[in-house]
């Protein structure tokens, strides 16, 4: 844990009008969710913000209130660089090494506003000013909810920015059932409740909102591509490009799949390995203490948390999955 004291957040704030948030590759709920709610609370302070992501983000995450004046780095470079040019401090939101940022990333360590890192990822790398950083965290939203409380503006939590920090509790922790969910997140979620947010409006517009070719594709994977390494309790998939085009596949689509073998009896770790614009990407999952944040960076340049990391190959996908198949084995 790496935070430090209210006093230097609010010192910092006071004296910034201007302020960018960015989050990572490929946002999920967690990013979106804690970058909108982060976005719509400083805006209620009389800053003016802007969201801006490296890529597209899917479309189930289109209802978030702000999400409209999210930024698309890779659809307007120009307009990115001039915000983060012109900051006065720089949000850095559920990632912690620039390398998750691409592009957006190598522009972003150029830029000389001071930088405020709010994540829960393992081993956070050093080039923020302010930290706001716990592991043990369920969410980088749960650290936005203690954020404000801490700055002593939790009257500003409405229900527009309860929604944003639902759905990053939400997804991030699997509809609250991983083993990062504690008495306190449902303290926060009571307090997010209060506010008027319906939560089981909030998933059906993330859960519910998917196309039939994506539950068709969900079915292949588990009945063609679902693979277990023989005399050891993992499972995994591979999809390639021309399987995912089979099945007009969206951004979004596989998100979640790399679970689904946890519900057999045993399971201890499952990864998914899929092409994707010239390279292999991975998810990697595990139960209990097997250190997939360690496994990805060591072998998949990679990390994330303990029971949940991912990764990148440039390999093929058949030579990334028999390194994969060898190297597993020794985790057991
Ligand atoms: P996912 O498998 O859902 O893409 O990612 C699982 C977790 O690992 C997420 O918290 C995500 O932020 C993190 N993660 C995914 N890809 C990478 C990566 O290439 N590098 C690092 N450091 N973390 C990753
Ligand atoms: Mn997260």
């Amino acid at each position: 844990m790496q935070k430090d004291g209210f006093r230097k957040f609010k010192k910092l704030l006071k004296t910034s009008e201007k302020i960018a948030i960015v989050t990572h590759w490929s946002p999920d709920g967690d990013a979106m969710g804690s970058s909108l709610a982060l976005y719509l609370f400083l805006q209620k302070m009389g800053k003016k913000v802007n969201v801006i992501v490296p890529n597209a983000y899917p479309e189930f995450l289109n209802w978030l209130p702000g999400n409209k004046q999210v930024i698309n780095f890779q659809e307007n470079e120009l307009k990115g660089a001039k915000i983060l040019n012109a900051a006065d401090v720089i949000f850095t939101l559920d990632f912690n090494s620039y390398k998750r940022l691409e592009k957006l990333g190598t522009l972003l360590e150029k830029t000389e506003a001071p930088k405020i890192l709010i994540d829960h990822h393992q081993q956070p790398d050093n080039y923020a000013t302010l930290y706001f950083h716990d592991v043990e965290a369920c969410s980088t939203c749960e650290l936005i909810y203690d954020f404000i409380v801490g700055l002593g503006e939790k009257k500003l939590l409405d229900k527009k920015i309860a929604a944003c920090l639902y759905t990053g509790l939400m997804t991030d922790t699997g509809s609250f059932r991983y083993s990062s969910v504690t008495y306190k997140t449902h303290l926060i979620l009571s307090e997010l409740l209060k506010t008027g947010i319906v939560p089981s409006d909030i998933h059906s517009a993330v859960y519910d909102s998917y196309s039939f070719n994506r539950l068709k594709l969900l079915g292949f994977a588990l009945n063609e591509k679902l693979k277990l390494v023989e005399g050891y309790p993992v499972a995994y998939f591979t999809l390639t490009e021309k399987e995912l085009d089979t099945f007009t596949y969206q951004k979004g689509d596989i998100e979640g799949l790399v679970n689904y073998p946890f519900s057999v009896k045993g399971i201890k770790v499952c990864a998914l390995f899929n092409e994707s614009e010239g390279l292999i990407k991975i998810s990697f999952r595990s139960k209990g203490k097997i250190d997939m944040n360690a496994f990805s960076r060591s072998h998949f340049s990679g990390g994330g948390h303990i029971n949940a990391a991912g990764g990148k190959s440039k390999e093929s996908l058949e030579a990334t999955e028999n390194k994969f198949v060898e190297l597993v084995k020794k985790l057991f």
